[in-house]
């Protein structure tokens, strides 16, 4: 059975899905930014060192490494446009990176690690498009320290330069593995959470059309080669229009909600149930003979006779009846289509006798009307 909780995970999805664009992809995106950005400044910080700066440098050098990140991640928070704003921050990164690439003077270690993380992120986050970008910003960034620093190397990579890379070569793959296998486990949630929405009705959260007819083929399969006995029931709401025309189309959407709960909760969780269509619902009864099925469908009816509907409409005590069709599946029939075509012809039959009724399809009869047809 589809649950209340999975039509309420689907209304939250929707709803999330409208509000909250750009914020995940904020909150995904800060873990490994104030990761990268704090570590890789330390690399920087190592190869800067021997150099006399002043202290203003310095200070930009912290603000960039360990406070920028955070501060970004609650500027893109509050932005209009969180998606954007988060990507213009990765551009930034870039850029300072290739700054900090010429302030070190092109020191080969902590350069190609810092530009390595930065354009990983890049990558990571947009794809090639956002790489590209990234590679002109740390180009513009690089043009722009070079101009600051004038042309300096500082090729060699002391035991503190390698010291302090060394976090960052231990720690950014291993918390971008872990990031990567989060993400992955939350697409598999998603997909599997679509894959129940295609098989549910909206208003009902009973198995829409489709769905129930893929089921009920496999089911037909199986019968074929075990011979189980196998029953088709077709339910129709009696004189609905009416409860529409009288109290309301949305009155008449919680009656039916209601009769699909009632008819769910009073069948077996292999008894296959689906919203066919408008207000007709139909069911199959996996190794259920034709007498077995008759009887189910006399409970049902029964039940939807008794039961009074009350909705937040203001129409209390609403009460209506179903017909049903009976057509147990056999040998005889050639496909899905004679099948339901039996049981259809057998609820237009308690239609015609007055509503309120089962009908059981004899299907040796149905298949003399079809040699006449
Ligand atoms: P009968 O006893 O012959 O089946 O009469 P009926 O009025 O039930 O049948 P008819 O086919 O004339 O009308 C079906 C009505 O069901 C008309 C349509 O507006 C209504 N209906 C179909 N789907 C929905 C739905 O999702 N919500 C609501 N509120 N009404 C629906
Ligand atoms: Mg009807
Ligand atoms: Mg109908």
């Amino acid at each position: 059975m589809v649950s209340g909780y999975l039509l309420q995970r689907i209304t939250a999805l929707s709803v999330k899905e409208e509000t909250g664009r750009g914020l995940s992809f904020v909150k995904r995106v800060y873990p490994a930014r104030a990761l990268g950005l704090g570590l890789g400044a330390l690399a920087v910080g190592a190869a800067l060192l021997p150099q006399q700066h002043p202290l203003f440098f310095w200070a930009l050098w912290a603000v960039n490494g360990f406070i920028w990140p955070h501060l970004a991640y609650f500027k893109a928070l509050r932005s209009q446009a969180p998606f954007q704003t988060e990507r213009k921050h990765l551009l930034f990164d870039s850029t300072s990176g290739g700054f900090w690439v010429a302030a070190m003077g092109f020191n080969p270690l902590a350069s190609s690690m810092i530009i390595m993380m930065l354009w990983m992120n890049n990558i990571a986050a947009g794809g090639v498009r956002l790489f590209l970008k990234g590679v002109v910003g740390s180009v513009a960034g690089l043009a722009l320290g070079l101009l600051v620093f004038g042309w300096q190397l500082n090729l060699v990579s002391g035991q503190l330069i390698v010291f302090a890379c060394l976090p960052m070569l231990v720690a950014y793959p291993v918390a971008i593995g872990s990031i990567t296998y989060r993400l992955a486990i939350q697409l598999h949630k998603q997909k599997e959470l679509l894959k129940q929405i295609s098989r549910v009705d909206g208003l009902t959260g009973l198995y829409n059309r489709h769905y129930w007819e893929t089921r009920v083929s496999d089911l037909m399969a199986m019968v074929r080669r075990s011979a189980q006995p196998l029953s088709l029931i077709l339910l129709d709401v009696d004189h609905f229009k009416s409860i529409n025309d009288t109290h309301g189309h949305l009155t008449g959407d919680q009656v039916l909600q209601q009769i699909a709960r009632l008819l769910r909760l009073n069948l077996r969780e292999s008894e296959l149930l689906g919203r066919y269509g408008g207000e007709e619902f139909a069911l199959v009864l996996p190794n259920t003979d034709k007498e077995a099925a008759y009887a189910t469908a006399e409970r049902l009816r029964r039940l939807v006779q008794l039961a009074h509907f009350d909705t937040d409409k203001g129409a209390t005590g609403l009460s209506c009846t179903i017909s049903l069709g009976v057509a147990s599946y056999h040998a005889g029939f050639q496909s899905y289509s004679d099948w339901f075509r039996a049981a259809d012809q057998a609820l237009y039959a308690a239609k015609e006798e007055g509503r309120n009724k089962t009908v059981l399809s004899c299907s040796g009869l149905y298949k003399a009307d079809i040699a006449t047809a």
